[in-house]
């Protein structure tokens, strides 16, 4: 089953030729989500394989232009191209506000259903659920107000063997119990239990997305082992007083941030453009958490 991420923009504030700022796909079982839309987000998704109409859910971590300065132009885009199916957009309330004058100034109409739903400012929240995924927002510590996104696999039911149920000619309601972990009878009064029919389901994947945030311990709670995080690095340790300036984070202190809430690996981003080369990114997180990559935009990286 498909669990992976791609990199629309993982620069800071200044866009570059090079960089982009924040955006990226989220696809769990084909399923896709844009986490952030950024100037430049539809450049990007023209450069990769990723199709707009099949994005639906659309989550804002804050309102700093970098972060979602693109939407408006996104959500022109999918009227031009004869979306009908309704779009769902999770941020703080005011972006509601800054969306409809927008839309109303320039005397322009969507054709689909725009939904937006508020994100908390205070602990962890469920924002999407359907059989197979759910998404939870929950604080960074940030300038203004932010939120960060975890993507969580559901645990997927006991799968029963298919020579089993050959082997038992086991009846759809015995089918049924064995999956929810229950031992069955058989015709000839054996007790079958799980264990011996069943097949262990895959371990449920995660993702978390934090991005922007200076050092913020308690973060580790709400992402505590997920198999990839992204976690923003705007500066290096060198510009670690204008990391607490801005409330932005070094690359070593995204790397603690890993090795605190026990991530699987760490995938750094949204990259100060006063940098020429983000392999150094990575090389400054390495001395704490050894399994770091510095993002690529158009670069396609798997949870789990
Ligand atoms: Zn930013
Ligand atoms: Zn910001």
């Amino acid at each position: 089953m498909t669990f992976e991420v791609t990199i629309l923009g993982c620069g800071a504030a200044l866009p570059t030729l090079q960089q982009y700022p924040s955006a990226q796909v989220v696809n769990v079982h084909d399923k896709l989500f844009l986490v952030d839309c950024g100037e430049g987000t539809q450049v990007r998704l023209r450069q990769s394989s990723v199709r707009f109409q099949k994005i639906g859910h659309i989550f804002i971590s804050h309102l700093h232009g970098d972060h979602y300065h693109g939407l408006f132009g996104y959500l022109s885009t999918m009227r031009l191209l004869g979306r009908k199916t309704p779009v769902h957009v999770y941020a703080q309330p005011a972006l509601e506000d800054i969306v409809k004058l927008n839309l109303r100034i320039s005397e322009s109409y969507l054709g689909y259903d725009l939904f937006f739903h508020a994100t908390p400012d205070a602990g962890s929240h469920m924002l999407f659920e359907d059989h197979s995924l759910e998404v939870w927002s929950f604080p960074l510590r940030h300038r203004i107000k932010c939120n960060g996104f975890v993507f969580r696999e559901k645990q997927r039911a006991l799968n029963v063997k298919k020579n089993m149920v050959r082997r038992y000619q086991l009846q759809p309601s015995q089918i049924i119990e064995l999956k929810k972990g229950n031992p069955v009878a058989l015709s000839d009064g054996r007790v079958l239990n799980p264990a011996e029919v069943c097949q262990a389901p895959p371990r449920p994947r995660s993702y978390a997305y934090c991005s922007d945030t200076a050092v913020y311990p308690e973060l580790a709670s709400w992402i505590s082992g997920v198999d990839l995080l992204y976690h923003e690095s705007t500066f290096l340790e060198t510009e670690k007083r204008r990391a607490r300036e801005t409330f932005h984070s070094t690359a070593t202190e995204a790397a603690e941030m890993a090795l605190r809430c026990n991530a699987g690996r760490l995938l750094l981003g949204h990259f100060s453009a006063r940098y020429a080369d983000t392999a150094a990114f990575a090389e400054e997180a390495k001395a704490v958490f050894a399994n770091v990559v510095a993002a690529v935009e158009g670069e396609t990286y798997r949870v789990g």
